[in-house]
């Protein structure tokens, strides 16, 4: 194990072990080998670090929100200046190639830097009341122990988006990372306590029991704000288990984006496009085109412009010089594409390239196009998670919104036209919370990330984010005359 790696837990401000001592291993997809072990934490862990945040959060909630944006930006500055062990940290236990896991770093801290000074700008209200002997005040204070459950798509950039606005607004925080990449949650931590922040502000618990750990956060009264970010079912689960305590909560619930061209649109951006988000992380993104409709008439030039691409991409370890895809994060993943590309099989599809696994080490699978998708196939009905272009024709505008429109998910949706009425149309019919037109790189610190229907609720992400983690209070000031 590298000796930069830290492989401990982090609660009220101590590193430590789980009251049991148990311990599991976290392995290098890219390898099968494990990398470092960490604490397997249970319920009393998961209690004990929510009694940390809790007593934190009196003082921390009264600190000055100036106080507070100094801390996030020297934990930022902090961050940036182990850019390179952190990138290499996440190649290692999610396999993302190391550019792309640089990107993330990068990324990641630009929710630290946008929330501390977001942090600064909570505003109230006045309301003139109908009475001329009441005064009304609104104010936004800060919700309390705030819980996060984070997926290892984005180890680390999934961490800070979520507690950076929660830290600004002055909330206290648990995180539980994804089993599979608690070592960037942890090396943040490690970084935290260097910008030094408070005991008990940042706490990771670290698992291989997440629903009990997730069952003590749901349960408790101190725990008032619940962020996940993951699966459908999952969601499910921790908003059913939430309402026993009535916790607000933000759900980031994955995706099935249809991925629009039309026949005007400028074709060599649209596959460019294609290529950038559809193979990012090898198609472990929830905003990744799951779905690609494209206009009969520019079918086969747009099929052929996209192989000529994909044939050329560089699978590998992602520490490798110019590797274009990494592997997937484990065997259920690499298992559920091979289902989606059977059963598309089965139904009439045709594999173009790709379609199995590479390699007898790791979980990489082969950038694989498809073509003749129909709306019954699982791989149209469900987020495949994987570098996997699923093709079909579509003749009408009509039509194609309504294919889009066909999932019970609602995140991101993109159209490439160069029509502007059209552009108008149909980014208005297109019931997504996100839509790209003429555009893919939709994921930032300013703007509102989040889906509608079964992708979620809440948003993360820009002046809206904060919100999650603000508590209205409306105060009447009575007087005598
Ligand atoms: P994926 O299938 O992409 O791994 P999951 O929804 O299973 O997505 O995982 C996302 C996060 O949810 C991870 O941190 C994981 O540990 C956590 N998780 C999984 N099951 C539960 C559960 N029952 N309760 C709370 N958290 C869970």
């Amino acid at each position: 194990m590298p000796q930069s790696i830290r492989s401990q837990a982090y609660v009220g401000g101590e590193w430590c072990d789980g009251a049991q001592g148990r311990r599991y291993p976290v392995v290098d997809p890219a390898t099968g080998s494990e990398i470092a072990t960490v604490p397997d934490m249970d319920d009393d862990d998961a209690t004990r670090s929510i009694k940390e945040a809790s007593a934190a959060f009196e003082s921390w909630s009264e600190t000055s929100p100036k106080v507070r944006a100094t801390l996030l930006h020297d934990w930022s500055r902090l961050i940036l200046e182990n850019r390179d062990r952190l990138a290499r940290l996440i190649v290692l236990e999610q396999g993302k190639p190391l550019g792309q896991a640089l990107g993330e770093v990068t990324y990641g801290t630009t929710f630290i830097d946008w929330y501390a000074e977001e942090g600064r700008r909570v505003y109230g209200d006045t309301i003139k009341a109908n009475d001329t002997r009441q005064r009304i005040v609104v104010t936004k204070e800060a919700i309390g122990v705030c819980a996060a459950i984070t997926p290892w798509n984005y180890p680390l950039a999934m961490v800070t988006r979520k507690i950076a606005p929660a830290l600004a607004a002055g909330c206290t925080v648990v995180v539980k990372p994804s089993e599979s990449t608690p070592l960037s949650a942890l090396a943040l931590a490690e970084l935290a306590d260097q910008a030094e922040f408070p005991a008990g502000v940042l706490n990771v618990v670290t698992t291989n029991h997440p629903a009990q750990v997730g069952a003590t956060f749901t349960r408790s009264n101190l725990v008032r704000h619940l962020s996940f970010t993951g699966s459908v079912e999952v969601g499910q689960i921790l908003l059913r288990d939430a309402s026993r305590t009535i916790k607000k909560c933000t759900m980031e619930l994955g995706g099935n984006a249809p991925f629009i061209v039309f026949a005007d649109a400028d074709l060599a951006r649209a596959v460019d496009a294609l290529m950038a988000s559809k193979f990012r992380n090898s198609g472990q993104t929830c905003v990744c085109p799951n779905r690609v409709f494209v206009e009969r008439s520019i079918y086969p030039e747009f099929l052929s412009r996209v192989l000529d691409r994909v044939i050329r991409l560089k699978i590998g370890n992602g520490f490798d010089d110019e590797v274009d895809i990494g592997p997937l994060i484990d065997g259920e993943a690499v298992a559920k594409v091979e289902r989606h590309i059977e059963d598309a099989v089965d139904r009439g599809g045709s594999v173009h390239i790709g379609g199995g696994q590479y390699g007898s080490t790791g979980t990489f699978f082969l950038p694989t196009v498809i073509t003749g998708i129909n709306p019954d196939m699982d791989l149209a009905r469900e987020e495949t998670f994987g570098p996997v272009v699923a093709m079909m024709a579509f003749d009408e505008e009509d039509d194609v919104v309504s294919l889009a429109n066909a999932t019970p998910y609602g995140l991101a949706a993109y159209l490439f036209t160069c029509d502007y009425e059209r552009v108008i149309r149909v980014s208005e019919r297109l019931q997504f919370g996100i839509v790209g037109v003429n555009e893919t790189a939709v994921s930032n610190e300013i703007a509102p990330f989040g889906g509608i229907k079964s992708s979620g609720l809440g948003r993360e992400g820009s002046r809206y984010g904060i919100e999650e983690y603000l508590e209205m209070k409306y105060v009447c000031f009575g007087l005598s005359r």
